[in-house]
């Protein structure tokens, strides 16, 4: 039996699965992707990695960073681990191999982020996620005993009597289905953003361990926060990393006007020089963006109305040295020269802050089951991630993860129990329905398309109840539906209509949970901001929300008290020059 699978060969799920080959050699570690592991969407993260390094920086300031950032939301024990470890997580890649880009004289390069008061994020050029995965997908390499699952899709947890023993799963290229049975299982899986219709996240991102979990009795955690990113190019969604601005970018309405400096972006302090307004916190930024529109300041395009980038003052040099891949985008995508030319960009669904229930190890309230990386929700991010911090989070807590479940497994030996067989049996005649599908069914794309519109008329940049409550009936009606859709592909080779299908239902359960916990939370923070409510409400709402699957499939919310250990609530406060 497998001692640790990992579902998910993200960063998080690698980091994992290295945790676990260097914490005891003898236990057996299986890392199985949907995709090929280089594939993942870690790869395609640009802007860099933050942890405090050198003087001038404490770990305290980036606490108070992360969590007036994330507007008292985060756990503040979970923060201290995670500033405390990033530091030794990135030198751990350099020794690995990762390129960080350097100083002249040597040492590594920090760029100032969004949100962050002193520069700390490590970057390899504007490819960070690329050499990050790299990195790791070599490092794995060396241990012959990581087993790859490549191509394999988790369609079910096995659990029986509150712990988990293993996986349903199919192998794509054959269509076999499988019982995989296991002794802890740690769900790497990433985000969600593709529940919603304009997203930077690739399209495997759909939520399909946060629904694994919740259907398993695990609870979901601040859902109702999810992180647009102010700069995406209008009509593709990919991302213009926010290391454009921090290398100095100006952000300009129609008329060319730096309108930020109308916005309450957070009070100003005093010290930082290297602030400028276009680095204040991504979800202000994305308000401001509506309240231009609002004002008429926004230019029209075929795919929305757009602000845009300006980064022609930086020069060719510049660009070319520091945001190469900003340019190569902008080029290929867009038709367009950045060293000449303003890029249009809108506000994008880029993150997720909320996920699966964890404690500072990753456990989840069911024996066995961890979660780590964006899938999870520990939390460091409260109400609004701070840029250059996820990656540095999966490092941290996919350690975290893959040691804690190490140690569950050397401890827990029991054999496999008979839920393995038969609820793969079970799943296996489930799946065998629903790749034969229905004639007269609906089609994915078309309930897709419903579910992402709905979702993001009622959970985008502001929210409403009325909105959000309609939103609600309309996507229990669509898990409806989405249990007959149709399908046209019956094969077993390579079914990726199947797959698609079931990602579908994966998203669908994530976006009650997101219209759910957005309609209890009758306050505005951070991310979630609601017109009929909107000042932050401590006294009622200093809280996580926990929303469980109750019996018939409905979303049930309650509230979790926030730890706070060393930084009473307080104002936002950001810094500009
Ligand atoms: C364009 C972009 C740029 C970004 N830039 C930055 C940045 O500069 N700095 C920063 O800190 N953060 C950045 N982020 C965020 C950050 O990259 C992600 O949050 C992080 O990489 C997520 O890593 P992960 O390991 O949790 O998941 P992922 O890298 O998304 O990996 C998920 C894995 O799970 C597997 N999987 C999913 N479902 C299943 C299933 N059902 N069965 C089997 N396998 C499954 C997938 O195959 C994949 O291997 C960026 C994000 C995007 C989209």
């Amino acid at each position: 039996m497998i001692d640790v699978l990992i579902v998910g060969g993200g960063g998080a799920g690698l980091r994992a699965a290295l945790a676990v080959a260097e914490t005891d050699p003898s236990l057996t570690v299986a890392v199985l992707s949907k995709v090929y592991p280089m594939r993942s969407h870690t790869v395609s993260a640009e802007g860099g990695a933050a942890a405090v390094i050198g003087a001038g920086d404490s770990l305290d300031e980036h606490c108070y960073d992360t969590i007036s950032g994330g507007d008292w939301l985060c756990d503040q024990d979970a923060v201290e681990a995670f500033v405390a470890e990033a530091p030794r997580e990135l030198i751990q890649l350099e020794h690995w191999g990762c390129p960080w880009s350097r100083e002249p004289d040597g040492r590594v390069a920090v760029r100032p982020f969004g949100g962050m008061k002193r520069q700390r994020t490590w970057y390899a050029a504007d490819k960070t996620g690329f050499h990050l995965l790299h990195t790791l997908f070599q490092t794995t390499l060396k241990y012959p005993d990581i087993v790859r699952y490549d191509e394999w899709y988790v369609t079910q947890l096995i659990v029986d009597d509150g712990r988990v023993h293993g996986v349903v799963a199919v192998e794509m290229r054959t269509g076999r289905v499988e019982a995989i049975p296991a002794r802890t299982v740690i769900l790497a899986t990433g985000g969600c953003g593709r529940a919603f219709p304009f997203t930077t996240n690739a399209t495997i991102k759909t939520g399909d361990g946060m629904a694994l979990a919740y259907r398993a009795g695990a609870p979901l955690k601040d859902m109702e926060f999810v992180q647009y990113h102010p700069t995406g190019l209008p009509f593709t969604g990919i991302l213009i990393t926010e290391a454009a601005r921090a290398e100095g970018g100006w952000l300009i309405n129609k008329d060319g006007y730096r309108y930020l400096q109308d916005y309450d972006l957070g009070r100003p302090t005093p010290a930082p020089k290297l602030r400028s307004m276009e680095l204040g916190p991504r979800d202000r930024l994305s308000q401001a963006f509506v309240h231009e529109q609002r004002k008429g300041r926004t230019a029209d395009t075929p795919y929305g109305p757009v602000v845009y980038l300006d980064l022609r003052h930086l020069g060719e040099d510049k660009i070319d040295a520091r945001i190469p891949f900003v340019r190569e985008l902008c080029r290929s995508y867009q038709n367009l020269d950045p060293a000449t030319d303003l890029i249009p960009v809108r506000p994008v669904v880029h993150y997720m802050m909320g996920g699966v229930h964890t404690d500072l190890d990753g456990a989840t309230p069911v024996a066995g089951l961890y979660a780590a990386g964006e899938t999870a929700c520990v939390s460091i991010n409260g109400a609004n991630r701070l840029g250059s911090n996820s990656l540095s989070e999966i490092l941290v807590f996919g350690r975290r993860a893959g040691t804690a479940a190490a140690e569950f497994a050397r401890t827990h030996r029991e054999g496999e129990p008979p839920a393995v067989r038969s609820q793969g049996d079970d799943e296996r005649r489930r799946l065998t329905r629903a790749r034969e599908g229905r004639a007269n069914g609906e089609r994915v794309a078309v309930l897709r398309e419903e579910m992402q519109h709905t979702l993001e008329g009622a959970a985008g940049i502001y929210r409403g109840g009325d909105v959000l409550a309609k939103a609600a009936d309309t996507l229990a009606e669509l898990c409806e539906r989405a249990l007959k859709a149709r399908a046209d592909d019956t094969s077993a080779v390579f079914n990726t209509e199947m797959i698609n299908l079931l990602e579908l239902r994966a998203m669908l359960d994530v976006a009650r949970t997101i219209v759910a916990c957005a309609l209890n939370r009758q306050e505005s923070r951070g991310a979630h901001q609601r017109t009929d409510f909107p000042v932050r409400d401590d006294g009622a709402f200093l809280a996580h929300s926990l929303v469980h699957r109750a019996p018939d499939g409905t979303p049930s919310v309650g509230l979790l008290p926030v730890t706070i250990t060393r930084w009473p609530p307080g104002e936002r406060v950001y810094g500009r020059d």
